[in-house]
């Protein structure tokens, strides 16, 4: 393998000790802390290991943290009440909805409601919007996590070229436009690029390269630009194991850098989360 590795928990132990010492400050100043409420409908392993992760990651860095749950047969009014309760709650500075939620339950009005100033994912259309101006604090936890991981290189992102494929509105496409703000040329791939068989010709000009898809495999390891980064955002159980969106073994031998799966963008979101969580309370006080 001839491309370093990128992990996520170096860059995320880094980002929390920041967090750490910002929330004291905050406390030691402000007499007050973050507090970050869960709401979780149903019950599901993926997001039952997140919430673990949240509540361990909010003690260990100062930040309140409470878990909300409600019965898989909720209806949409329940959430919406408690939402409603939240926003106006002046203790809980920020909230997350849990996702998947059951199939009764319309996710997006949800996180619609969800204050913009309390929004600890940055999904909030106002939170998405700053993005699109180039002037945010907080912004999807994976998207932001991409950024940080590429900036954990040193490698100067300016003038770049970048291939992202998957425009998902929780990575691809927050991601496609916080490239674009640091003046990478971007192109996004989609499931049109992919039918048109047009994946490898844009994937071999990548200097930059983000897979995001979910589809094992789908970026093959002789695609790869020599010396280019690739983060391969995907994860995908394959038998017993878990692998990524991109070969990852002929990919390496021709990457400068790359994300291994797992272990590259996933331990670095929920470090993220409580980043998002801090700026949301520094808004807030500071308003
Ligand atoms: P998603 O909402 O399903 O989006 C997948 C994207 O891939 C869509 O934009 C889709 O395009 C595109 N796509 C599908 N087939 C394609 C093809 N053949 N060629 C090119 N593009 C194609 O998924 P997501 O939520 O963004 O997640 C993507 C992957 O990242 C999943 O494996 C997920 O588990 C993983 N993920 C990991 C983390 C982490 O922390 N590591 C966090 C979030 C997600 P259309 O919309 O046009 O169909």
């Amino acid at each position: 393998m001839a491309g370093t590795l990128l992990e996520g928990k170096a860059v995320a132990e880094r980002l929390k000790e920041g967090i750490a010492s910002e929330v004291a400050a905050l406390k030691g100043r402000r007499g007050s802390s973050p507090k970050l409420v869960a709401v979780q409908i149903g019950e599901n392993a993926s997001s039952a290991v997140y919430i673990k992760n949240q509540k361990k990651a909010a003690e260990s860095l100062g930040i309140g943290y409470e878990l909300k749950t409600m019965p898989a047969g909720a209806s949409q009014a329940e959430p919406e009440k408690l939402i409603r309760a939240l926003n106006a709650d002046a203790s809980v500075t920020a909230v997350i909805l849990q996702l998947p939620v059951p199939g009764q339950i319309d996710a997006k009005k949800l996180v619609n409601m969800i204050s913009p100033d309390k929004d600890a994912e940055g999904m909030h259309p106002q939170n998405l919007g700053r993005i699109l101006l180039g002037n945010f604090t907080v912004g999807p936890c994976t998207a932001m996590a991409v950024m940080e991981l590429l900036e954990s290189t040193g490698v100067t992102l300016y003038g770049k070229e970048a291939v992202v494929v998957g425009h998902s509105e929780i990575v691809g496409k927050p991601l496609a436009l916080m490239l674009l703000n640091k003046f990478v040329t971007t192109t996004v791939c989609h499931i049109a690029t992919g039918e048109r068989g047009l994946l490898p010709e844009h994937v071999k000009r990548a200097e930059i390269l983000v897979v995001a898809v979910g589809k094992a495999g789908i970026v093959k390891g002789d695609w790869i630009r020599p010396g280019a980064i690739v983060i391969d955002v995907g994860i995908n159980r394959v038998g017993d194991t878990i692998v990524g969106d991109v070969e990852f073994e002929a990919a390496a031998a021709k990457a400068s850098y790359i994300t291994p799966v797992p272990g590259g963008v996933g331990p670095l979101t929920t470090a993220i989360l409580m980043r998002n969580t801090v700026e949301l309370f520094k808004a807030q006080v500071k308003g």
